[in-house]
């Protein structure tokens, strides 16, 4: 299942043009645009609002697609379904805010509407349960609810806006078998560069599809211009993308060491990600150690860290030996990076 559309609204035309272009591609199964637009500044664009929902009506008439929009209260809930959206999301803000989902659940108790649901922004997977807990409760059947995987928030800059945390993901579809899972690779790249890579890598997971951002002129996007495709760059991202069938002689034990991997791999990279935050304050202290005439190497801090680090080994249930050795290596490469600072044109190795 592809969903595809505009980050937000913006003009009639430029909903009619992008919907038309996508449905032309012939991939594409249901629109999505944002009129109610839930942005971290109140300086940013909020979205045109109501008449928003007109021109998604008339492009799905156009085209013959059905659309969505992204919800955060019954308010929204109401005008989306009297304008004939037959999906609604909950982004991702709005699933880890048990007020708004209680209230949109029981907005959404007796409606029709595909339901839509976002991981939250923390990677708290009982959040996420809770989201679709109250959906059920409200009497959603499982087969309106579709869960989407968009990464969640990190500390800082990394490779991804919102990482994509695999295990999670694959934790919720355990617990939810029956529930549709959709990748959306816009949220998660915050760049069109990996876009490709990461709608494969959720093709490879046995993804039931992708909610993706497509704008007719990206350039011009008052949101989130940098991730969005055109329809026809979709249209040849999506070409490229191996939907291989689900086949394993031994299914349990595949997704056993899969989640586990999975898991590992993100660990992994959030290690080197903290490693490469630490080396760049090595380089602060090099430059105010340059400042204030003071040598690379302070012996009793040093030996601090190294104490009171080792000292923790058992509780951390990791040997002082590793402890110690993986202190060292961390050492020596800040130390190279002080010196890059404070001895510029030297290879900066000891
Ligand atoms: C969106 O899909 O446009 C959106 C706001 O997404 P998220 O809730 O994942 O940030
Ligand atoms: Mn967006």
């Amino acid at each position: 299942m592809i969903v595809a559309g505009p980050c937000s609204a913006e003009s009639r035309a430029q909903v009619l043009d992008t919907c038309r272009a996508l449905a032309a591609g012939g991939r594409v199964d249901m629109l999505r645009a944002g009129v109610w637009k839930p942005r971290t500044s109140p300086s940013c664009f909020q979205g045109v609002g109501r008449i928003g929902l007109e021109w998604l009506a008339e492009a799905s008439r156009a085209t013959g697609l059905p659309f969505g929009v992204e919800v955060a209260s019954a308010e929204h809930i109401e005008a989306a379904v009297a304008a004939g959206a037959s999906m609604v999301w909950i982004g991702a803000r709005t699933t880890g805010n048990p007020f708004s989902m209680q209230e949109i659940a029981e907005a959404l108790r007796g409606s029709e509407v595909t339901v839509m649901v976002k991981n939250p922004a923390i990677p708290d997977v009982g959040l996420w349960r809770g989201a679709v807990e109250r959906l059920t409760a409200a009497g959603v059947a499982p087969e309106r609810i579709v869960l989407i995987h968009r990464g969640f928030s990190q500390t800082g800059r990394g490779l991804y806006r919102n990482p994509p945390m695999w295990h999670i993901a694959l934790d919720m579809r355990r617990d939810y078998p029956g529930l549709k899972m959709l990748c959306d690779p816009s949220h998660i790249c915050g760049s069109r560069e990996r876009l490709r890579e990461i709608s494969q890598k959720a093709a490879d997971l046995s993804y039931d599809g992708l909610f993706v951002e497509s704008h007719i002129d990206p350039s011009s996007a008052l949101s989130d211009a940098s991730q969005q495709l055109t329809p026809v760059d979709l249209d040849a991202m999506l070409d490229a993308i191996v939907w291989r069938r689900e086949e394993s002689p031994h299914p349990a034990f595949e997704q056993a060491i899969e989640r586990c991997r999975l898991e590992i791999d993100q660990i992994d990279m959030q290690v080197f990600d903290l490693l490469a935050r630490r080396m760049v304050i090595a380089e602060d202290i090099g430059r105010i150690k340059l400042q204030n005439d003071v040598t690379i190497l302070q012996r009793q801090r040093w030996e601090e860290i190294v104490d009171t680090l080792v000292g923790r080994a058992g509780q951390w249930k990791l040997s002082p030996d590793f402890v110690r050795s993986i202190l060292e290596a961390i050492h020596m490469e800040s130390i190279a990076r002080q010196n890059g600072v404070m001895n510029p044109g030297e290879d900066g190795r000891q």
